[in-house]
């Protein structure tokens, strides 16, 4: 395997704009890089400004791309290795406004518009179809993070806002990673079912925003399927459970652009403090300092501690918006972008045997065996 081959995987999606800032955003064709010429006076409050010229080189630049070429691209091969046990995350990244939860969830009322997160679901349930040999049970779980605080989106609404606010849900680690205490998780058994939890997870995000008064884009949702898949054999003791987390961001324009007051003001706190240990936590990655990864320093990055490179196959998608006012919101994704470019990546099966059978499989052998001394 080539070294690339063991890092996370970073792709740039554009917005479609008909402003697309041509003379300040280069596109080469090779379709692996995104150049950026800034003029000096566009480039207020990037933090060196020295730097007028930008070359950005990532796995690949999505520009004009349907919502299908996306996701058979970058996203399906990830959907496959964990149907066969790998844990895979696809993150968004990027301002208010840039495409992720178009990316991610995409437009309901129009097919060809829908995101990666459908997309995925029906392939988990068209790969059970085709691999009869296997059973596979498939569980959801689906979360907001705002201001610090844990949301079930798949439990009832708003007795479970209160809850969230009153008693906070933690995110506890074992050997089989992280998971958040009390989070409901819910038996998916048709495509049906995953897509009506997503849409059931979409619907209490718009009543906790409203209830919360708070707009979406000011917090994180992260959308679990939990897949566990057994030999249909009933000696073969082995199984493997892998998890696949859809990660749409807070948006990640800086506070001093949103020039905010109050409630306002203290939102855009809590997103520049997790992202920014979402960007520290990717540079101690980079680094290989594991000891001294500050995951535990925010939600954010404590529930995707197992799933940020690392055993998992991991891909950002680094939405960003060409139009030549964004330009320092570009640049800032962009950096974000290449410094996710240097964590590794290296995809272990999650592969278990289940001690039940293993005995009973033990047991019929000792059995056999005294049958062939009494003959
Ligand atoms: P974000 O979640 O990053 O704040 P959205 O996904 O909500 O941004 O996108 C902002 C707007 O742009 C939405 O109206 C969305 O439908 C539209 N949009 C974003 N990306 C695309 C795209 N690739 N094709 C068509 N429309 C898009
Ligand atoms: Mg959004």
């Amino acid at each position: 395997m080539s070294a690339r081959n063991r890092k996370v995987k970073v792709w740039v999606r554009t917005r479609p704009t008909a402003n697309f800032a041509h003379d300040m955003i280069d596109l080469p064709p090779d379709g692996k890089a995104v150049n950026v010429h800034c003029r000096r006076d566009a480039r207020h409050g990037v933090v060196n400004n020295q730097i007028l010229d930008w070359s950005f080189k990532l796995d690949g630049v999505l520009h004009n791309a349907s919502q299908d070429a996306v996701y058979n691209k970058v996203a399906s091969n990830i959907i496959t290795k964990a149907m066969d046990g790998y844990n895979g995350t696809i993150m968004c990244y990027g301002q208010t406004g840039a495409g992720k939860t178009f990316t991610m969830t995409g437009a309901t009322e129009n097919y060809q518009h829908r995101g990666v997160i459908p997309r995925a679901v029906a392939q988990v349930f068209k790969e059970i179809g085709d691999r009869s040999e296997t059973a596979v049970s498939i569980r959801i779980s689906y979360l907001e993070i705002y201001n610090e605080t844990i949301i079930d989106l798949l439990a009832t609404l708003p007795e479970t806002i209160a809850a969230a606010q009153l008693s906070p849900m933690t995110v506890v680690e074992d050997e089989n990673g992280c998971y958040v205490k009390g989070l409901s998780c819910h038996l998916a058994q048709t495509e049906e079912d995953a897509l009506n939890l997503l849409f059931e997870g979409e619907t209490n995000r718009a009543i906790s925003a409203h209830t919360l008064n708070k707009v979406s884009s000011r917090s994180h949702a992260i959308f679990t399927v939990y897949i566990e898949s057994r030999s249909r054999v009933l000696s073969d003791a082995k199984y493997t459970v892998s998890k696949l987390n859809f990660v749409d961001l807070a948006g990640s324009e800086r506070l001093s652009k949103t020039q905010s007051e109050g409630k306002t003001k203290e939102e855009a706190m809590y997103i520049n403090k997790s992202l920014s240990f979402l960007e520290q936590t990717v540079i101690a990655l980079a680094d290989r300092r594991r000891e001294h990864i500050p995951f535990r320093q925010t939600k954010l990055t404590h529930c995707l501690k197992d799933s940020i490179g690392g055993r998992c196959n991991t891909l950002l998608i680094a939405n960003i918006w060409g139009e030549a006012s964004q330009i320092e919101e570009t640049i800032s994704t962009l950096r974000f972008a290449i410094r996710m470019m240097c964590v590794s990546s290296e995809p272990t099966l999650n592969e278990h045997y289940d001690p039940v059978v293993m005995v009973k499989k033990l047991e019929l052998e000792i059995e056999a065996l005294k049958r062939e001394l009494a003959m």
